[in-house]
């Protein structure tokens, strides 16, 4: 099998890594290596910088009208090659083709939604006792770094890139080392969409050498971090003496929780998606279930009658439910939390082991798996595993199921499900968390805050908010 070779995206140009070094790119469906990935350093992040700092005189001052239009034609050139980014993300991820294409669509809108945030972004003005008058420049904070994961590659690579460009910035940009590739076709259509060289510059590499450059880096004025709480604590270590603006996008612990009187067979439903979808790799997936003890026994047996019908295995096909986990140490993480649940006394319901579907028998699959007996303060509770992995526990009054649910160092996202209003507004208000759905989950509108409290981050994404952690406000107050 030939390699594709990825190339960094530095002033305009596609480039090799100054060392000459790559890493290996796999497809976790067959465990074959079928990349090289540039294994960027220090040098190459300084490249860009540079590349960076030529372009930003001249993209700052650009009309916003332009701006609008080149953020607009990226997303339409997402659109044009939807076929050819779902299906290399899917050979990157392991996610089925069918749900890759629905997030490369949404990384499309993420950049028509930012094209229109460019001209519509406005900022206040106030009246001093009718002596001054105050406004507020929004002014762009000049060279940003956008670090991402490998879970939502380009969807969320482009939920930080397109705000980031709209405001003004030029952007360093490092997608993860797992799932680089739909990163390096975008690049491609920045091009074709008339951004200017240098105002988008992308390093492939690892997080401790690639990644770290561009944190160090003291030209690179703010972080925008997705990933992991132990690196996002790393991150925040070294940014903060140099007094970096950071967000901060972490871990998770969901809870999802399940009253007596919630729609039985919508709630089983949403829940078998928001466990297993994308493998379970998404961070605002509920992981621990908790169920009213009058409605127990009928949703596990609703709930394991539908993942039983999940498909595991071939990416390609349309009927699959669950693909393959991202890598190959990911893929021995969440088996070994399945053998902790064990040992820790849960009984497996479901799944609990590796999967070898027909034609991918070295592909990293796991059966959809669902735990229970487990105590809420356990270790299989409290750590994410961020797999097909679930846990299920009874509870018997709001009071308790709130403590449980707060009962955690994460605080990203929570589903309710609930016909009772009063219910469902008291739990809202009193949850630990960024999120909240109440009878849905994952219904997203860009234009609402998305981010965690507790050890799930700090910051918010999305709307204004990302515009506002893009730009400096700067006051400005006149006498007359
Ligand atoms: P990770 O922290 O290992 O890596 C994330 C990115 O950071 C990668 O690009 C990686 O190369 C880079 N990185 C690693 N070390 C670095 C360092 N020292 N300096 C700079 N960059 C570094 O996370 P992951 O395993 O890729 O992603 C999974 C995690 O992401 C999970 O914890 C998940 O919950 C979280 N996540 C959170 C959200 C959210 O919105 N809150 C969304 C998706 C994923």
């Amino acid at each position: 099998m030939t390699l594709i070779t990825l190339q960094n995206y530095i002033d305009g140009n596609y480039c090799a890594p100054t060392g000459g070094q790559y890493l290996e790119g796999f497809n976790p469906a067959t465990g074959e290596v079928f990349s090289q990935v540039p294994d960027s350093r220090e040098a190459d992040v300084s490249l860009a910088v540079q590349a960076a700092k030529k372009a930003l005189p001249a993209w700052k001052a650009m009309p916003a009208d332009d701006r609008f239009r080149i953020l607009n034609a990226i997303a339409e050139g997402i659109e044009a090659n939807l076929t050819e980014f779902a299906e290399a993300e899917s050979m990157d991820q392991g996610k089925p083709v069918w749900l890759a294409k629905t997030e490369m669509q949404r990384a499309a809108q993420n950049f028509r939604f930012y094209a229109t945030a460019a001209i519509q972004f406005a900022s206040e003005s106030h009246q001093t006792d009718t002596r001054a008058i105050n406004y507020t420049l929004r002014q762009p904070v000049g060279i940003v770094g956008c670090i991402s994961p490998w879970n939502l590659p380009l969807y969320l690579f482009s939920w930080k890139i397109a705000p980031a460009l709209a405001a003004g910035n030029c952007v360093v940009a490092k997608p993860s080392e797992f799932t680089p590739y739909t990163a390096y076709l975008l690049c491609r259509i920045c091009n074709e969409a008339g951004l200017p060289a240098g105002v988008l510059n992308v390093v492939h590499g690892l997080g401790a050498s690639c990644g770290q450059a561009i944190v160090d880096h003291p030209e690179i004025k703010a972080i925008s971090f997705t990933g992991g709480t132990a690196t996002g604590k790393h991150i925040a270590s070294v940014a903060a003496p140099m007094f970096k603006k950071l967000s901060l996008e972490l871990g998770g612990k969901n809870p999802n929780i399940i009253f007596d009187d919630a729609d039985l067979e919508e709630a089983v439903k949403t829940t078998v998606r928001s466990s297993f979808l994308n493998q379970g790799e998404i961070c605002l997936c509920g992981s621990r279930v908790f169920i009213h003890t009058r409605m127990y026994e009928a949703f596990k047996a609703m709930l394991l009658e539908q993942v039983a019908k999940m498909q595991v295995g071939d990416p390609a096909d349309d009927k699959t439910r669950v693909g393959a986990i991202v890598s190959k140490p990911h893929f021995e993480k969440v088996l070994s939390y399945i053998e902790l649940a064990k040992a820790e006394g849960g009984r497996v319901l479901c799944g609990g082991t590796a999967v070898k579907p027909p034609g991918f028998e070295n592909g990293w699959f796991i059966a959809p798996t669902i735990i229970e007996g487990l105590s809420q303060s356990c270790r299989t509770n409290m750590e994410e595993i961020f797999g097909p992995v679930i846990t299920i526990m009874p509870f018997e009054t709001e009071e308790e199921v709130l403590g449980m649910a707060n009962d955690t160092a994460y605080g990203l996202a929570c589903t309710i499900w609930t016909t009772d209003l009063k219910r469902a507004h008291r739990m809202a208000e009193a949850i630990q968390s960024g999120i909240v759905w109440v009878n849905c989950w994952l219904l997203r509108d860009l234009r609402t805050p998305f981010g965690g409290v507790k050890q799930s981050g700090v910051g918010r994404e999305g709307g204004w908010e990302a515009m506002r952690f893009f730009t400096e406000p700067k006051n400005v107050c006149i006498a007359y």
